[in-house]
């Protein structure tokens, strides 16, 4: 998949996290990082691949796994790294940062990374090649259905900014009254969109 088609679906997954799961507001400190972290963490595996997007912006992950030999699409597209997210973010369910009189919980910001660097592999699964979802075991899974770029990439980007547009207007109309109203409106027009 190509970088922003990544960003724009970890972009989808983490608001839906912080919506539904940890009920952060989208427009707070700790929902604005989860959302600049998953922009993040969504392209992070594909520092794998010399030369791409995401090799080249997080260029100190790409030397360390060059210098580790790791191959494309190898350990960084596993789901034993995922859940080393996961377990991070476990881990710092009770951390909190407190600057001055601003004090928020760490918890969103590192479940939001640990969802965007897992939906970089869920929607890698779909591609024509592919992923050692169960390393260190050496097997490649995918579906083998869509090639990493291409016009199916650029429609997928669309689609998923545009939902993640959707999810996070929903999530700030969970915050002003304004917006809520204007999902109400919508919903007597059209009754699939939810009221917020
Ligand atoms: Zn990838």
């Amino acid at each position: 998949m190509l970088y922003r088609t990544h960003q724009a679906f970890g972009l989808f997954s983490t608001s839906l996290v912080l919506i539904n799961y940890t009920h952060t507001p989208i427009l707070s400190v700790p929902g604005v990082l989860a959302l600049g972290t998953t922009l993040v963490t969504s392209v992070m595996p594909d520092a794998d691949e010399p030369g791409s997007v995401s090799a080249k912006s997080l260029f100190p992950i790409a030397m360390a796994l060059e210098m580790l030999r790791v191959t494309h699409r190898g350990p960084t597209h596993s789901l034993t790294i995922a859940a080393l997210w996961f377990w991070l973010a476990a881990s710092g369910a009770h951390w909190y940062v407190t600057i001055g009189a601003l004090q928020f919980s760490l918890y969103p910001v590192l479940l939001g990374a640990a969802a965007g660097y897992l939906s970089h592999i869920v929607i890698d699964f779909p591609n024509k090649e592919g992923e050692q979802l169960l390393w260190p075991l050496k097997g490649r899974f995918a579906l083998y259905l869509i090639p990493a770029d291409g016009i199916v990439n650029s429609i997928l980007e669309v689609v998923f900014l545009f939902a993640s547009f959707f999810v996070v207007l929903y999530g700030l109309a969970l915050q002003y009254p304004a917006i809520a109203l204007m999902f109400q409106i919508a919903h007597h027009t059209l009754s699939i969109i939810p009221r917020a």
